[in-house]
């Protein structure tokens, strides 16, 4: 098992801040750390590890089993429906699939693909010229995804982090997608 997988941003934080620790070349304090505010702890965090740990360390948090679709999986186990996990084959990598109905549920996190309008996904102030092509580049992957899996008869649905805090709401949501 790789280390952590949470996607949460305060874990994200955690991971940032263990990395940076372990880096002495990243043991300076900096001034931008006095917020509490997990998007700062990172952005901060990020700042002060190198490009290569960052990109590791993105990687992990980015990975599959995040805690949100362990959520997600509990919560539609619970409700009966049976899935397969990560399809390889389709558009995407879908975390949850439902083939013999050809629907597919991705779990997103609200900061990395950019939940419009959530209070989740802020941009960082700092070193803009790397967040907004990244964030650029993921939006337009899931975009592409998500009409790939059209074209091939698929429906998909995006069930995002900020949703998981009202449980009933989303369950009513799941389960209008999987009856329909
Ligand atoms: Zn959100």
């Amino acid at each position: 098992m790789k280390q952590v997988m949470h996607s949460s941003q305060l874990q994200a934080a955690l991971d940032f801040s263990m990395a940076a620790e372990r880096n002495p070349r990243t043991m300076q304090p900096s001034a931008l750390c006095t917020s509490t505010e997990f998007d700062r702890l990172i952005e901060c965090r990020m700042d002060r590890i190198s490009i290569e740990e960052r990109s590791r360390q993105m990687s992990l948090v980015r990975s599959k089993d995040t805690k949100p679709e362990l959520f997600v999986r509990k919560l539609l186990f619970s409700m009966k429906f049976r899935y397969r996990l990560h399809a390889k084959d389709l558009p995407g990598k879908p975390d949850l699939v439902f083939r013999s109905q050809k629907k597919a549920i991705f779990v997103h996190g609200c900061f990395w693909h950019r939940h419009a309008g959530c209070s989740k996904a802020t941009t960082p102030s700092s070193r803009t010229e790397y967040w907004l092509p990244k964030f650029a580049r993921t939006l337009e992957r899931d975009q592409e995804n998500l009409e790939k899996l059209h074209t091939m008869g698929w429906q998909a649905l995006v069930v995002w982090e900020c949703e998981l805090k009202n449980m009933d709401a989303l369950a009513a949501r799941l389960r209008a997608f999987l009856n329909d």
